[in-house]
């Protein structure tokens, strides 16, 4: 099973839409390159109690 959710890159701005390994746990932590500039991201994933994803960025330096 997927879920998508968003996040903003902390390098172009752009909203990025990754899909959510929901087998994964309902706290995830990985680094991806934004598709749009290749800049590496860090993404925190937390499962709301509502069902929901929420995603937070950060820049890897
Ligand atoms: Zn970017």
């Amino acid at each position: 099973m997927e879920e998508d959710a968003t996040y903003i890159c902390d390098s172009c701005g752009e909203e990025i839409v990754v899909p959510i390994d929901v087998t994964a746990g309902r706290q995830q932590e990985y680094v991806e390159d934004c598709p749009v500039c290749c800049h590496p991201n860090v993404i925190y994933v937390a499962a709301e109690d509502d069902g929901s994803w929420h995603l937070d960025s950060e820049s890897e330096s």
